[in-house]
Order: structure tokens, then sequence, then C-alpha cells
């Protein structure tokens, strides 16, 4: 259901629970998770008593930078290891798109310009990403079954029972250090299959820098995409 508090709308989910969670979505709604028979007058006061915070929170979610619509067109930047490259149109130019320090699209072949950069951010994030995942794993021993690059967009990076990992490509537009983050928080998934602190303990212990890593993501992630 849809309520209203002090002019904050929110989606209260009641369930057999005994606590309540407030939570705000990416897309900066509120959502209230309360026991079955929790009168309103009491989740009203907490909200009242919470309202700080979750103004807070909605301002951040609003502010987050969101990916741009692309348009290929001349000058438009285009996000690499975590900077932004131009791209330049080229009448001359033979191929179809290159990276030199710039992005070079042929003229041409602009109708299909969406296509030819998913197409190299795939083909990138899978050398980048393999020579990352096999240093980590000479270097600390883990021994994964095989690795694929994937369109995923709500995460960036799995691994599965069977030893399996997944990237998105979109993880390539990530700055180096970001990338090696996701790719360490997955290879510690083939010892610990789930988020314990032990898990954490020993993504931390093989990466000092995960947590300002899982930030950056957070902050720039939404930013990180072809629309
Ligand atoms: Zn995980």
């Amino acid at each position: 259901m849809t309520a209203k508090a002090l002019d904050i709308p929110y989606q209260l989910v009641r369930s057999r629970r005994r606590t309540t969670a407030l939570m705000i979505s990416p897309d900066a709604v509120l959502t209230v998770r309360a026991p079955l028979h929790l009168p309103l007058a009491r989740i009203e006061s907490l909200i009242t008593a919470k309202l700080d915070w979750i103004n807070r929170k909605i301002a951040e979610q609003r502010s987050r930078p969101v990916a741009g619509v692309k348009l290929f067109a001349e000058g438009e930047r285009f996000w690499y290891l975590g900077a932004e490259y131009a791209l330049k149109i080229s009448d001359e130019f033979k191929g179809s798109l290159v990276f030199e320090n710039e992005f070079v699209l042929s003229a041409r072949e602009r109708g299909r310009a969406k296509e030819l950069f998913e197409w190299w951010y795939k083909r990138t994030a899978r050398r980048v990403i393999t020579e990352r995942v096999e240093f980590f794993s000479r270097q600390e021993g883990f021994r994964y079954n095989a690795l694929k690059v994937t369109g995923a967009r709500r995460r960036w990076g799995s691994c599965n029972t069977q030893g399996n990992l997944s990237f998105s490509w979109r993880l390539v537009m990530a700055p180096l250090e970001v990338i090696d983050y996701v790719v360490v928080h997955e290879l510690v998934h083939l010892e610990h299959c789930d988020h314990s602190p032990r898990f954490w303990h020993r993504v931390r212990a093989l990466y000092p820098q995960a947590d300002q890593c899982r930030l950056w993501l957070k902050t720039h992630g939404p930013a990180l995409d072809l629309v």
C-alpha cells in the first residue's frame, strides 16, 4: 500500500517480522517494512523520528549521476577505465570504431554506433578482466572454472557454486582499482558463497581499498552505461 506521512510518500510492506526497517530505493522512494499488526500511528512516529536521515538519503539518491542518453555525436564523452574520452567522427577512417586516446568512429557507421560501442566494450572488458582474474588467481591460488562477460545491468559480477565467474562489460568503464575490487570480491566467493563477516574479512585482507571501491561504484555506477 502507499500512504503518506508528513508529505513523504512511502510504500508500506507488512510481513511476519518483528522489527521495523526503513529503506530508500535507488529511485528515491521510502519503503517501510513493518510487522503485521504494528499500528499505523507507531509507524508514522518512527518515520518522524527518522526524518533527517530519510531526507538526507532521498537527496543522496536524487543527486546520483545517471547515464545520459548517448547520441554518438562528435565530442561526446565515453567512460573507459575510470576516465572519459571524447568521440571523433571521421570521414576518412576505414575501420568501424577504434580507441586511441579518443574514440574514432567511421562516419558511415554512425547508424550502428551503439552496437559497435557495445561490441568494443565487451571485447575490451573480456581482455582486461581476464587479465586481472588471472593475476589474482595466480597470486592467491584461486581456482575458477570459467569466465564470462555478460550484459548484466544490476550486478557487476557474480560467482556460482560451479566456480563460473561472470562480469558485466560495463565494469570496464570503471577505474582499474575498482575492477580489481570486483574481481577479488568474486574470487573470494569461490571460498565463501555468502556475504558473511568471514567473506568481508577475507576481501579486505586481500584488497584493503575494497570499501572505497564499493563506495565509488555506488556513487558512479549508474553513470557507467550506454543508453
Ligand atoms: Zn558478492
